[in-house]
């Protein structure tokens, strides 16, 4: 008996062979869920019907409450009530005690590697607190698809570093969330206009929220999105909107400065429903609770606003500015504005952003949900409900690549996260005079010691015609294609002479691996500066060590009389008993002492080059 298929009306798709996904923006002030139903990415509210969630959450005795709740009550109860946890997440007590009062938040005495918030219900990490936003989002989620979430694409800034990415996807964890990809915001933005389905081009995404101004350069090529220049303000967003709007009614209801805190806070309430009724309307009116039933009414116009909030703008045209430069590009090379945030629904924001990059801004998605559906979009595809064909190439590798340098350190070349398929170049040089080969050990991994890294490969370069030490330049180009499939060739410059060896950099990794790998990276990063400048000294001591060496043996007998050779050698032998110390500082002093005393013979030798030139020689005989 054939059982019947039911499907219910306005239900195109059937729900089982549909795989649920859901795309995350974690903002600092709101976040958002959203996802795809027949088509359309959209965002998804609450019961009430409100889309944003206030990134608030507060612990109490009985239990946590997140969002517009939690927001009401950060007055009456700020130290158990958690705001802006975006700023503290991946990030340890020192950099967040370097953020200063506006987190007034008790920590935890004992030394624990990841800061902890105490509240009443215990104390609590940034990820743990992040993972209530996430929950409550992904719980609205399921909620209104009626199943599972399989998979959630979460956003941050394209600033955002290794540790700080990596505790959001462990804040996605600790909700029972998989992880399908993490994104870029701006990429997001980018993605939910459909700016990926152009053939290449370079987009400015510029981001004004609540606290945060981001403006990111994204250039794609070939369907991929790479952040070409990221850049902001921290400190700078809506409130300090709100801010100087309320100090003008302060000025105008003749407030003193030392009104209370209850005072000033309705008032920067106040100025919020101004701001953002001016978006609106070109005027507004203003009815302030002056206290002791005493009120102070008055109107702002839309140009009196203007005026106030002009120079905050202007303040985030200089990070628009440095961007532009440290891409290397000038605003004529901007193809699109994408406008993302709250704040840019002011329109004299859009109008002095547009004129700035001479240019419309894409302002028709809403600025607030824009990342939330370029998110969804992008989780769509990761789960697997598209064909292969509309895939999009936002992938990235996983693991940072390099090559083995003098000293077993590990140089990078192709840094993690960097979108592929991506090529990338750097030049090396022999360490020996007369060095004819180079070996060339590919690693991949985030430590800065080989050993601690993943060997993928190892290949010879030969015939490097002879030089001295430093004058031979290999270039080594490292390039991943889209299957992740990584070659590597080295070329000597002046001969042409070349090796190359290709390599799978992910096979036999898996996600659980790779997360090891990387949080070693994060635990051991400080020994690791320091195992890397005592290497680095070495390889300089060694550097020193042999070139005096060779000098010596070419012309020592020539410049120097018996006395001062003597004094050399024991100088030189002096550098050669430090190489091996485990002290920099010590090293460096060695080599510092060694160069002063080589000075009369380094002048003496060059006299004498000059001399020899002079007299006929080629100049590159004595070099
Ligand atoms: P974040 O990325 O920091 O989480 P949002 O993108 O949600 O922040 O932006 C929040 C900011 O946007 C707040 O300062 C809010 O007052 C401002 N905002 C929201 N709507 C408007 C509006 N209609 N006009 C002006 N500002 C607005
Ligand atoms: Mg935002």
């Amino acid at each position: 008996m054939a059982l019947l298929q039911l499907s219910e009306p306005g239900q195109t798709d059937a729900p089982h062979q549909r795989r649920l996904a859901a795309g995350i923006d974690l903002g600092t002030t709101n976040s958002l869920v959203a996802t795809v139903r027949s088509g359309n990415a959209e965002t998804l509210p609450d019961r009430e019907g409100r889309h944003l969630l206030p990134s608030v959450v507060r612990y109490t005795e009985a239990g946590v409450i997140v969002g517009e709740e939690a927001k009401a009550s950060s007055i009456e109860d700020p130290l158990n009530t958690i705001l802006s946890v975006k700023r503290m997440v991946g990030r340890g007590l020192e950099d967040i005690k370097s953020l200063g009062s506006r987190l007034p938040y008790h920590y935890a005495q004992e030394r624990t590697a990841v800061p902890r918030i105490q509240t009443v219900a215990g104390d609590v990490s940034a990820v743990e607190v992040s993972a209530e936003i996430l929950k409550a989002l992904a719980m609205r989620a399921e909620e209104t698809l009626g199943g599972d979430l399989e998979g959630v694409v979460i956003t941050v800034p394209a600033y955002f570093d290794d540790a700080q990415r990596q505790a959001t996807k462990d804040a996605a964890r600790v909700a029972g969330l998989k992880v399908l990809r993490l994104l870029n915001e701006p990429t997001a933005a980018a993605v939910a206009y459909g700016l990926d389905s152009g053939s290449s081009g370079v987009h400015a995404i510029y981001d004004l929220g609540g606290g945060t101004f981001d403006i990111s350069i994204l250039r794609l090529n070939r369907g991929v999105f790479e952040v070409l220049s990221t850049g902001g303000d921290s400190a700078l967003g809506g409130d300090d909107f709100d801010r100087v709007v309320a100090e003008w009614i302060m000025r105008q209801a003749g407030i003193s400065d030392d009104a209370g805190r209850s005072m000033l806070r309705q008032l920067m309430h106040d100025a919020c429903a101004a701001k953002e009724a001016l978006t609106r309307t070109a005027v507004t009116e203003l009815d302030v609770d002056l206290g002791n039933g005493a009120r102070w009414q008055g109107l702002l116009t839309r140009d009196q606003f203007n005026e106030l909030v002009d120079p905050l703008i202007k303040k985030t045209l200089g990070p628009c500015r440095r961007a532009l430069r440290d891409a290397d590009l000038s605003r004529e090379d901007i193809q699109d504005v994408v406008m993302v945030g709250g704040s840019t629904r002011v329109p004299r924001v859009r109008e002095l952003v547009g004129a700035f990059f001479q240019t419309e801004p894409l302002v028709e998605i809403d600025p607030d949900r824009v990342v939330a559906v370029g998110a969804a979009i992008q989780a769509d595809v990761l789960v697997g409900n598209k064909s292969d064909d509309e895939i999009l190439l936002l992938d990235v590798n996983p693991l940072s690549l390099g090559i083995e340098t003098m000293g077993g350190l590990v140089e990078k070349i192709i840094p993690r996260n960097t979108p592929i398929p991506v090529a990338r170049a750097q030049e090396f040089t022999t360490f020996k005079d007369g060095q004819t080969a180079m070996a060339v050990h590919v690693l991949q991994g985030e430590r800065e010691l080989v050993t601690d890294n993943r060997s993928l490969a190892r290949f010879e370069l030969r015939e490097i015609p002879p030089m001295v030490a430093g004058a031979a330049r290999i270039q080594v180009t490292f390039a991943v294609d889209a299957d992740g499939l990584l070659s590597v060739e080295a070329m000597e410059q002046s001969s042409g002479a070349r090796a190359s060896i290709e390599v799978k950099p992910s096979y036999g990794l898996t996600d659980g691996e790779i997360e090891t790998m990387l949080r070693d990276s994060f635990e051991h990063a400080r020994e690791d500066v320091e195992v890397r400048r005592l290497r680095e000294e070495q390889v300089e001591a060694r550097r020193v060590v042999e070139a005096l060496s060779a000098a010596l043996s070419e012309d020592g007998d020539r410049l120097l009389n018996a006395d001062e050779r003597k004094q050399l050698e024991s100088a030189l032998a002096g550098l050669v008993a430090l190489v091996e110390d485990q002290d920099h500082e010590v090293i460096r002093k060695g080599i510092q002492d060694l160069e002063k005393a080589c000075e009369f013979y380094v002048e003496r030798r060059m006299n004498a080059s000059v001399s020899q030139a002079m007299s006929g020689h080629k100049v590159d005989e004595f070099e």
